[in-house]
């Protein structure tokens, strides 16, 4: 095959990733959808992006590359600006990040999302924002604009950050440029829920005049995909909520409205009066005792009107917030659960909850209208599960394996020890932290050891900090991403002598972190990241068990087993690493664990853990 007829932007197409460019491309061209498990190191973005948008500029399409990390958006840029470059096309694609991540007015971080929608839409109609008013003279372009424009137009390809500075030097809303320049654009890169929030995706195609069926759907990292559609589909109500609606009432004199704040602040009370820390709510049981104060549809009117009315003065509102949560209150059962849950923290803490079960409610209609759609992930597997989840129809599904030279990688599986609820004692965590001081003391260079929690971090760690011989780094949660960067940078620097740093597998370094190179050499696993199931895991069990049959496995086990694999693969990042990942904990033997692992992955089951590791260390590659 001469992949130049596909636009490959390098020089020499790799094996692994020559079939998963065939692919690709028979699937983009039979208008068919596809599944690729594909480890990393594969160059997925190249190969998806050459045959698609090859596809896009012969017939009329357009490519949407979708995306939740910036790292991909700079990589998707360069890769078209390669493509460019090379084969001479007449094409440009955009990166477009959210339009608060664009937004030119002050302290707009201060917004949740939903708040900013709405306090844009005010600004907007009130004509008070001078950067959107800008953009237009007579209802045509004003000349600023068209300035812009043919400025922004210079760049091989456009990113966030040219969009940002062509924007600020003339004044003018950088998303608004954004939708103009991708009217016309072949690629554009952007966030998910650009593409599966209904009512953003309408706006969106509206606004830069394209259809869904002449889109090409690129999902990376598609892992991410279903729980970040379930969050988009989720509402809560808390009672310290209605305490700032409540503030914000009493400051803006609408004095009428804090009966009625109160009356749902006790009505939440009163729902949570029970022993245990949550339960299932019934829809009517809530709207029943909102209709006994007020009537239902009356309120959310009211509470949106005055939350339209406050956002004008301070672009935030609690009380437009409570009439958003009403609304979503009286959707659907069907695959959604309703919880009221509370804890201290330090004050007590009622939520109310209205929680999407189930991600193909959004992304179903997508991939059946969309030309094609492509889901990647280096964690997709079982790919089945994903074909089920999303609902898709029949796709191509294949699971690659890593193209890094088995050698240069040791799995292991320690079946000792074991972080499962019942057997957490003393004793376990000092045997835990005798056989991490024991790997992370002989590896030549730094390592990573992830766990099911912080609170099973710091209960091993005062044993493991005695027994290791290196420098640690304790990951803290909820790090800005300053400190994460410099707490990297610093853990980079011990690569000779070698550092530990110490996380949880669903904190900020479990996930999206790359440390090629010399900057790690081995990565530990400790325990299995499953909880007790909380109730909406137990919701989700059940609606998969009546949906697929498959509840346990769906709503429980392989989410939980995919985030020790993410965590696993910070380690081998490119083709000349060389790691260790190392499993800790009994269960990951058992058959039932055993089977979630890539059938590619060379597992060895050993206790001789030490001998394993210094022989793979001492052998050259
Ligand atoms: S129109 Fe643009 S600049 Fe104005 S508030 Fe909205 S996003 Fe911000």
């Amino acid at each position: 095959m001469n992949f130049n007829k596909l636009l490959f932007p390098y020089d020499k197409v790799r094996d692994i990733q020559e079939d998963l460019i065939l692919k690709i491309n028979e699937s983009i061209i039979k208008g068919k959808n596809f599944i690729a498990h594909a480890p990393t190191g594969l160059g997925k973005t190249a190969a998806v992006l050459a045959p698609a948008l090859k596809y896009a500029l012969e017939n009329e399409k357009t490519v949407f590359f979708l995306t939740s990390r910036h790292t991909q958006h700079k990589i998707a840029i360069e890769t078209l600006a390669k493509i460019k470059n090379k084969y001479k096309e007449k094409f440009y694609g955009i990166s477009i990040i959210g339009k608060k991540g664009l937004c030119l007015q002050s302290d707009i971080h201060k917004l949740y999302n939903s708040e900013f929608n709405d306090y844009c839409k005010t600004m907007r109609v009130d004509k008070k924002c001078e950067f959107y008013e800008n953009l237009k003279t007579n209802e045509k372009l004003s000349t600023e604009t068209k300035i812009a424009l043919s400025e922004l137009k210079i760049f091989n390809q456009i990113t966030t950050e040219n969009s940002l500075d062509i924007s600020k030097k003339f004044n003018l809303c950088p998303y608004e440029i954004s939708m103009l320049i991708a009217k016309n654009a072949k690629v554009i890169i952007g966030d998910y829920y650009y593409i599966f929030h209904q009512d953003i995706r309408n706006l969106l195609l509206n606004k830069i005049n394209k259809e869904l069926k002449n889109s090409i759907i690129i999902v990376d990292e598609a892992h991410n995909l279903p729980n970040r559609v379930k969050d988009l589909f989720t509402a809560r109500l808390s009672n310290s909520m209605i305490n700032r609606a409540l503030s914000e009432a009493k400051k803006f004199k609408y004095d009428q409205i804090i009966h009625d704040l109160l009356n749902i602040e006790e009505i939440l009370k009163e729902l949570s009066n029970f022993k245990e820390d949550e339960q299932y709510i019934n829809k009517e049981l809530f709207i029943e005792k909102i209709n006994n104060i007020r009537d239902y549809q009356e309120l959310i009117e009211d509470f949106s009107f005055i939350g339209d009315a406050i956002r004008e003065e301070q672009k935030q509102s609690y009380i437009g917030s409570i009439a958003s949560f009403l609304e979503s209150w009286l959707g659907n059962n069907e695959g959604f659960t309703r919880i009221i849950s509370k804890k201290v923290n330090p004050k007590p803490i009622v939520i109310l909850s209205y929680r999407c079960l189930d991600s193909s409610l959004a992304t179903k209609e997508v991939i059946d209208e969309a030309h094609s759609t492509i889901m990647m992930s280096g964690t997709l597997t079982p790919t089945s599960m994903y074909n089920e989840l999303l609902g898709f129809n029949n796709p191509i599904e294949e699971t690659y394996k890593s193209p890094f030279p088995d050698k240069n990688r040791l799995n292991i599986i320690i079946p000792k020890t074991t972080t499962k609820y019942e057997f957490r004692n003393q004793k376990q965590y000092q045997d835990i932290a005798t056989i991490l001081a024991n790997i992370v003391n002989i590896v030549p260079g730094n390592s990573a050891v992830f766990f099911p929690s912080y609170y099973l971090r710091d209960s091993i760690y005062k044993e493991f900090n005695e027994l290791c011989k290196k420098t640690l780094f304790i990951e803290h949660p909820n790090l800005s991403k300053t400190e994460k960067h410099k707490l990297l940078e610093k853990f980079k620097s011990y690569k000779n002598s070698g550092a530990v740093l110490l996380g949880a597998i669903s904190g900020s370094f479990g996930e999206g972190i790359d440390l090629p190179g010399d900057f790690l050499k081995a990565v530990v696993i400790v325990g299995l990241p499953l909880t007790k199931p909380d109730l909406e895991s137990n919701a989700l069990i059940d609606y998969y068990d009546k949906k697929f049959g498959k509840g346990w496995d769906y709503g429980y086990l392989f989410p939980a087993f995919n985030k020790s694999l993410q965590s696993a693969g910070r380690c081998i990042r490119s083709e000349s690493d060389k790691g260790v990942v190392i499993f800790l904990d009994e269960r990951y033997t058992w058959k039932n664990y055993y089977r979630c692992f890539p059938s590619s992955w060379n597992l060895k089951i050993s206790l001789l853990y030490e001998r394993l590791i210094n022989e793979f260390f001492s052998k050259k590659i």
